[in-house]
């Protein structure tokens, strides 16, 4: 087993790391950036290392800095969290490279994916179904029309090297496409250095279905159960919840045997996860991979009772799985993310002071969160605040959970998401399980102070 790992992040996500590696008996290294100083995972880390000024790009994405890092301090391996370099090959190369294990898959298993044109291939190749469209990557617009005359209106463009709901445009009918096309285009260039776009059918009120994958270095591949992320805004997660509401146990066997054989195409080794879009009429598609640990990811702890980041760190040890198959499910999982951020105006980001601090409790409820009264929420990264997990033993009672540990959740000095998160929970459409990606546009009320 490592003696030391050095968590390259930051957050919620840095801390969680840190207690899966208390469990596990082993010492840990935070980095920081010159905002992060005061921050929780500084404290509760055996050492630590500032490696650089507050933008991300000067530190927290700086593969140097971080190599210099875990040699400075004698850490053997680096945990990626998610976001920042988790989904960087180059990265994974070079801590091999510097005999320091990366936690999460091969360098090549992480630049196959991340290429979703590329992933849409390999999937498609094992017969996992992907959503219609185009073959590879398009260049020439009126090639790319053609296509999408063929698969149909609307479609959506997407970045090959896509992420985080950046590089994707919807176009409605061919005279919307060429703008479309372009703006996509353009999107991917600044946000991911690679223009390449490809282009697929645009399902009207899909559910945004995801899998998660756990496989090690002997061959076991297994998943552990959905997650349903249909609760969106500009295509980016708010709410996400286990089992999906009018998931059958048919319907999670065939999807979870996709996902699984999909995972096994490429050998897998770590978390990861499979997203997929179930369509209206049952049919379902691969969208991407992700080849990490997710945000969302204590959805599926809290619904299964698996640590799933002591497995991560225990199969890049190069230890078994410790299951090896799905374990029975506990009942609903919710979990809502609170955002410095106003939902009445656009999720606008409201990073600032936190005056007040006081989270939820009880039994069924786990927060996941690096906030403090008196902790200063930085402008430079995402406003995630904190993660409120609730479950219970059926789906009305995770809801009736998550009701009150809203309503007994307080954080002042920032504009959050919590009383916009509190509406959803009573909202009749949400509490009936009619959910899907276009859920919020139709009950944009939701996003305004009654
Ligand atoms: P990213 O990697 O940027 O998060 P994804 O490919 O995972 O992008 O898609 C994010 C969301 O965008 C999905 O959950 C869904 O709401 C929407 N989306 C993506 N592709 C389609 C599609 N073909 N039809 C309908 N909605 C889509």
């Amino acid at each position: 087993m490592f003696k030391k790992v050095l968590i390259a992040n930051r957050g919620e996500i840095a801390l969680r790391v840190i207690r899966a590696c208390r469990e596990l008996d082993i010492q840990t290294v935070a980095v920081y950036s010159d905002a992060d100083r005061e921050s929780l995972h500084v404290r509760f880390a055996d050492d630590d290392v500032c490696i650089g000024p507050a933008p991300a790009r000067e530190s927290y994405l700086k593969i140097p800095r971080l190599i210099a890092a875990a040699e400075i301090a004698g850490a053997d391996a680096i945990h990626p969290g998610y976001g920042f370099l988790a989904e960087n090959a180059e990265f994974a190369e070079t801590c091999a490279a510097s005999n320091i294990t990366f936690i999460g898959p091969t360098a090549s298993q992480i630049r196959l994916m991340g290429d979703k044109a590329a992933a849409r291939r390999t999937m498609a190749d094992v017969g996992v179904p992907i959503i219609p469209g185009t073959p590879g990557p398009v260049e020439d617009v009126d090639e790319a029309l053609g296509f999408a005359r063929e698969i149909g209106f609307p479609v959506i463009i997407k970045a090959a090297a896509g992420g985080g709901g950046k590089g994707m445009r919807v176009a409605n009918d061919p005279d919307d496409f060429a703008r479309a096309f372009q703006l996509a285009r353009s999107e991917a260039l600044s946000a991911f250095g690679n223009g390449d776009v490809y282009v697929e059918k645009y399902l009207a009120r899909p559910r945004h279905i995801e899998f998660q994958i756990m496989g090690d270095r002997h061959g076991n591949i297994i998943h552990l159960g959905e997650r349903d992320c249909s609760v969106q805004r500009r295509h980016q997660k708010l709410i996400e919840e286990a089992p999906s509401p009018g998931m059958t146990p048919e319907l999670r066997q065939r999807m979870g045997d996709d996902a699984v054989r999909g995972a096994r195409a490429i050998d897998y080794v770590g978390a990861g996860t499979i997203e997929m879009l179930l369509d209206t009429d049952g049919s379902y598609y691969f969208m991407e991979m992700n080849t990490r640990i997710q945000v969302e990811h204590g959805v599926t702890e809290m619904l299964t009772g698996v640590d799933l980041v002591k497995e991560q760190i225990r199969v890049a040890a190069g230890e078994r799985l410790s299951v090896t198959s799905m374990p029975l499910l506990r009942g609903h999982v919710i979990e809502v993310r609170v955002n410095a951020e106003d939902p009445a105006r656009n999720f606008q980001p409201s990073p600032g002071r936190i005056e007040v601090f006081n989270p939820p409790g009880g039994p069924g409820v786990r927060v996941d969160t690096h906030i403090y009264t008196g902790y200063t929420v930085p402008p430079y990264y995402d406003s995630l605040l904190a993660k409120l997990i609730c479950q219970g033993s059926t789906r009305a009672e995770a809801i009736k959970r998550m009701q009150i540990a809203l309503d007994f959740f307080i954080v002042e000095g920032v504009a959050t998401t919590i009383p916009f998160l509190g509406r959803v929970m009573q909202n009749p459409r949400f509490q009936a399980g009619q959910v899907d990606t276009k859920f919020l546009e139709r009950e944009s009320d939701l996003l305004r102070e009654p």
